[in-house]
């Protein structure tokens, strides 16, 4: 065992410097500094070699975390970023964006008595470390290979799939319905979590290793389905899940109540630089405005610590379980409390109030009863707690189900869940329509980027061995006919 570990009982965690709340407030970018070399190192360095890791075991990805640990700490850090690419196409943005609280950080052993290895903010360091001297490579095949594989939606299961099938040496195209491909990390996660020339360095490293996109290019309108399936030895549906939930309460319908993605992706492309009416005329824009951010999960978060950012005169997050029942990252929830937001759990909105605008929101105190078929306590209203916020600005962040893929895509006889979402085989992602393969939130339901990719990774070793039958299938064919 190297002497540079098992450091965790005499070192202390450290994080990277954390921006201060007054600071942060007022910008959009990431709310973390870099690590000072030094200090990777020696965090690296208290880990303690678990013979069985379950950092490793609880990270989607099953990264071998304990061997870039020592690694880092051992100021090896090109082969650091050899192991820590092996497994993740994305470890710079896993790094930044993955709730470790609740995967591989909350999983670590020293977590009980000595507070974790800062696993997440070391990944980060050795993959932006790799970065800056140039070890991060376009995916270059040894052979190419004249099979195609056509993938849509470019977010990070289909990026991550087009990243290994073109390693593989496939023709890959990839298609996606916006100007800007990346899916949610660009359009959907702010930038205080993820700036977005993280994930245009990755977009472009896909461009430079050969690997076609297609942007602007909605599936379904632009092109038909059946068009990829004619064009593409296989074809790969990773689009995620964009129907918002919605609520069901008297007033719902007044201006000024809003899909929380519709809110986030105005901001986004505003930091963007993009023309964006609906924030410039104020519609999608807090500024000034008592905002009201209705639900408990990471868009909610994402919402309520936007609208701090631009301006607005009052935060509050609506929630109608308790914190503990949150379904969001908890270190999330501490830094919107950092930076003001006022959260209010156990409470409901009932109405919705205001002459063709909203201005305020009728809530409802909650209180936690009996469990429900999941074993969560159901919140029930509490009779004569009603109450009312004032609200200029009302977000809807209830979470996301699957679009009707077999419509959207004509294509009724794909077999899908009762849940909306695309069935397929755990490990490949085939579905039942021969050559077509399903990856990401499509199939999982609103998800993580983590699982995301692992979902990608899978796919694209499905569609490798299913190519590959179909070029051995191809020459028996030949070989009796001839
Ligand atoms: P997506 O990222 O949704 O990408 C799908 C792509 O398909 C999109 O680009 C879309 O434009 C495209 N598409 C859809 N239909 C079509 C079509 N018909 N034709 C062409 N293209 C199409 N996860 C984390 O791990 N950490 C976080 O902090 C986090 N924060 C989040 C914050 C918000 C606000 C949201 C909404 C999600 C967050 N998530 C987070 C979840 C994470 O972003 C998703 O789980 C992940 O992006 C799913 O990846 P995907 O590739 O399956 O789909
Ligand atoms: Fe942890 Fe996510 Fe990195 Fe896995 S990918 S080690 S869960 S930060
Ligand atoms: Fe190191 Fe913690 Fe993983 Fe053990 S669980 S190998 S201490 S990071």
């Amino acid at each position: 065992m190297s002497a540079k570990l098992l450091k965790f009982v005499d070192t202390a965690q450290r994080r990277p410097p954390k921006r201060d709340a007054s600071e942060r407030r007022d910008d959009f970018e990431e709310i973390f500094d870099e690590f000072q070399s030094e200090f990777a190192a020696e965090q690296a360095s208290r880990c303690s070699q678990c013979g069985i890791p379950f950092c490793q075991v609880h990270c989607p990805l099953h990264n071998n975390i304990p061997d870039w640990l020592m690694l880092t700490a051992e100021d090896r850090l090109e082969e650091a970023y050899e192991v820590a690419s092996a497994t993740n196409n994305f470890p710079e943005i896993c790094g930044r964006i993955c709730p470790q609280d609740r995967l591989c950080e909350g999983n670590c052993v020293i977590e009980k008595g000595f507070d974790s290895v800062t696993i997440g903010s070391v990944e980060k360091y050795i993959t932006e470390t790799a970065f800056a001297n140039g070890w991060v490579k376009p995916p270059s095949p040894r052979r190419e290979r004249e099979q195609s594989v056509g993938i849509i939606g470019a977010g990070p299961a289909g990026m991550a799939a087009a990243e290994m099938l073109r390693r593989r040496g496939y023709q890959v195209a990839l298609y996606d319905r916006h100007d800007r491909l990346g899916g949610l990390m660009v359009y959907g996660i702010p930038n205080f979590k993820l700036e977005k020339h993280v994930v245009a360095r990755r977009v472009d490293l896909l461009a430079e290793g050969g690997v076609s996109l297609h942007p602007n290019t909605d599936v379904g309108r632009d092109v038909s389905f059946a068009d990829l399936r004619e064009r593409h030895d296989a074809v790969l549906i990773a689009t995620g899940v964009y129907t918002a939930r919605d609520i069901k309460a008297p007033g719902v319908g007044l201006d000024g109540i809003v899909p929380a993605l519709d809110y986030l992706i105005a901001s986004n492309r505003k930091g963007l630089g993009d023309a964006v009416p609906a924030f410039d005329s104020g519609a999608l824009n807090a500024a000034g405005k008592d905002v009201v951010v209705i639900g408990g999960g990471d868009t909610a978060m994402d919402c309520v610590r936007t609208a701090v950012r631009q301006g607005a005169n009052a935060v509050t997050c609506l929630y109608r379980r308790d914190r503990g029942n949150m379904p969001g990252s908890q270190r999330e929830v501490a830094y919107a409390m950092e930076e003001g937001v006022t959260f209010e759990f156990l409470a409901l909105p009932e109405a919705f109030q205001g002459d063709g605008h909203v201005d305020a929101v009728r809530a409802v105190k909650m209180r936690l009863g009996e469990p429900d078929s999941s074993g969560r306590l159901t919140p029930q209203p509490v009779p004569g707690s009603e109450y009312r916020l004032d609200a200029q600005l009302v977000l809807k962040a209830l979470g996301f189900d699957p679009d009707d893929i077999p419509a959207q895509f004509d294509v009724p006889d794909l077999v899908t869940t009762r849940w909306g979402t695309v069935k397929s085989q755990l490990a490949t992602g085939a579905t039942n329509l021969d050559g077509v393969f399903a990856a990401g939130d499509i199939v999982r339901g609103a998800s993580l980027v983590v699982w995301a990719v692992r979902d990608g990774r899978d796919a694209a070793e499905g569609i490798h061995q299913y190519l590959q039958a179909k070029v051995g299938a191809d020459a028996a064919s030949l070989r009796a006919a001839g």
